[in-house]
């Protein structure tokens, strides 16, 4: 079943049904005002997410909620803010040396690069690092903006922001994490990291609250 957010009109043909069910779809569609024919897609989707039952000639009554979609709203509730991780940033003229070193005493899989003003400009995994070790270059002569990838190609998510949102991002850029960020007038400013670490506790939490 896809997720499901109820909008208003369906929330209001919920609260008719639990009050006055079993309630035929004619009768629901007169206290709103409205015909039987514009409710049939909500009447439906309720009906398929088991928020209602319906039966022939008697009409709809409330079914309460699934399991299934208690589960599936506590999921879309789960918000970046809640699960996400301290940002680990570098200025952007830090050598590739030193980000190195810094990458392995912050413990951390990726550095968010930003400039002298605070603002994200990139983003160092371990492979860009690892990649630029195995040439030529002198380590402690480069600097990570040469070898970082740079804005705009920097996927980022926001605090306020669903976690299923933020999680598909991750696997459409087959990427390990991702600045929280704030957008600010002078640009766009770190607050956080997210990874799929904090994906995987939040799985866990919600398996956990659910008792599964
Ligand atoms: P690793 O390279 O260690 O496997 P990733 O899979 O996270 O780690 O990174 C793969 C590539 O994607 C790297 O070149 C990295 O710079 C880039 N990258 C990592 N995170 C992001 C992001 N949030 N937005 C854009 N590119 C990213």
């Amino acid at each position: 079943m896809s997720p499901i957010e109820l909008n208003k009109r369906q929330d209001a043909i919920l609260q008719i049904v639990k009050e006055n069910g079993p309630i035929t779809g004619e009768h629901i569609a007169e206290r709103l005002g409205l015909t039987r024919a514009t409710l049939r897609p909500d009447l439906a989707i309720l009906t398929m997410a088991g928020f209602l039952d319906a039966r022939p000639r008697v009409g709809y009554f409330y079914a309460g909620k699934k399991a299934s979609v208690v589960l599936t709203e506590a999921m879309l509730n789960l918000k970046v803010k809640d699960f996400r991780s301290s940002p680990v940033v570098v200025p952007d003229h830090m050598t590739v040396y030193d980000a190195i070193i810094y990458m392995f005493s912050e413990d951390v899989g990726t550095l968010f690069v930003i400039d002298r003003d605070e603002i994200l400009q990139g983003v160092l995994s371990r492979k860009d690092l690892l990649r630029s070790s195995i040439g030529s270059q002198e380590l402690n002569k480069l600097p990570v903006h040469m070898i970082m990838t740079r804005m705009p190609n920097i996927a980022y998510c926001t605090s306020t922001e669903s976690l299923v949102e933020a999680a598909k991002k991750l696997i459409d850029r087959e990427i390990d994490s991702m600045p929280v960020v704030e957008e600010t007038e002078q640009g766009i400013k770190v607050v956080g990291r997210l990874t799929k670490t904090n994906i995987t506790r939040a799985f866990i939490s919600l398996a956990e609250t659910h008792d599964l």
